[in-house]
């Protein structure tokens, strides 16, 4: 397999899953083929909603062109699929962003609390009006790592928004950030996994073994994803199939983003979900402090 799978001791009941996704090589397999599916994918995704706003237009234009109302009713639906080809757009271009310089390691230092309390403050609004707190748990003093803030603002964003798109009303999302060590047996087994992959082209395999993670951890209330769709999550375009009215309208990419700058960090990504009870992603990254 390209994707490893295990159960961890983690902090859910159980029957709790865990996925660890390390150092995907699925883009290995076949480059080309990749490329044309993401091509016909992304120019499928962008004419729907295109699709959508040419009937709505039409409709405009014609059975609806002599009432206020209806004008009124099919503009705000035009809004909405306008807003999700934007979306799309955006994520898009994030992606093809990240590819450029997915092989150059970053080199700069970012305080990991920092970005998940910044991101918080500006996620908190959103989250209000969803009714869904959000708590954060991190050290005083700052979790320091080797990555790019802006590009690890964008991964705890992206975990952050699924978070509170999937929380129920009244609901707690749970940030945890921490520094190496903090979280013992996840800490060891990230190190454990990154030996074997032996991926880490850019250290020597002594140097690779005594690197240490930070991480941070988005825990939500929401649905949880089932065991058989974890593997996928991080897919470009895949979405769960929820029941009707239980979709939440997003682009699919989100994840993709992540684990594309996870993998330029050399970093990890570690789903826990248990159905019915929440999810749990944690990004693990190279810790900047010397113990
Ligand atoms: P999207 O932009 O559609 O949210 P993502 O790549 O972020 O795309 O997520 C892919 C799929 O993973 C989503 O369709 C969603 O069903 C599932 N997912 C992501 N985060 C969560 C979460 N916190 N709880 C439940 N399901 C999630």
């Amino acid at each position: 397999g390209h994707t490893r799978c295990y159960v961890a001791p983690m902090t859910w009941g159980a029957d709790r899953a865990a996925m660890l996704v390390f150092h995907d090589q699925t883009a290995k397999i076949s480059t080309e083929r990749l490329r044309a599916d993401f091509l016909a994918n992304a120019s499928h995704e962008l004419r729907t909603p295109l699709a959508s706003l040419t009937l709505l237009i039409e409709t405009i234009a014609g059975p609806a062109r002599d009432s206020v109302e209806e004008r009124d009713r099919f503009l705000a639906m035009m809004q909405v699929q306008a807003e999700r080809m934007r979306r799309l757009i955006a994520d898009l271009l994030s992606l093809s962003r990240i590819e450029l310089d997915e092989h150059v390691p970053p080199s700069d230092r970012a305080d990991l609390a920092g970005v998940a309390r910044e991101i918080i403050d500006t996620a908190a609004s959103v989250a209000e009006e969803r009714g869904v707190r959000i708590e954060l748990t991190a050290p005083a003093k700052p979790v320091t790592v080797v990555g790019e803030r802006f590009q690890l603002a964008q991964v705890v964003q992206n975990l952050i928004d699924n978070a509170i798109k999937y929380t129920p009303r009244d609901g707690v999302v749970l940030v945890e950030v921490g520094a190496a060590g903090d979280r013992e047996e996840t800490v060891a087994l990230a190190g454990r996994r990154w030996d074997e992959a032996g991926r880490v082209a850019l250290l020597t395999p002594a140097a690779a073994a005594n690197r240490s993670y930070a991480y941070v951890r988005v825990e939500d209330s929401g649905p949880g994803v089932a065991r058989r769709f974890l593997p996928r999550l991080g897919e470009r375009f895949f979405r769960v199939e929820r029941e009707m009215g239980d979709e939440k309208g997003g682009t699919g990419l989100g994840l993709a983003i992540v684990k594309h700058i996870m993998n330029r960090h050399r970093g990890g990504l570690l789903v826990e979900s248990q159905p019915g009870r929440g999810s749990a992603f944690a990004a693990y990254v190279e810790s900047a402090e010397v113990d």
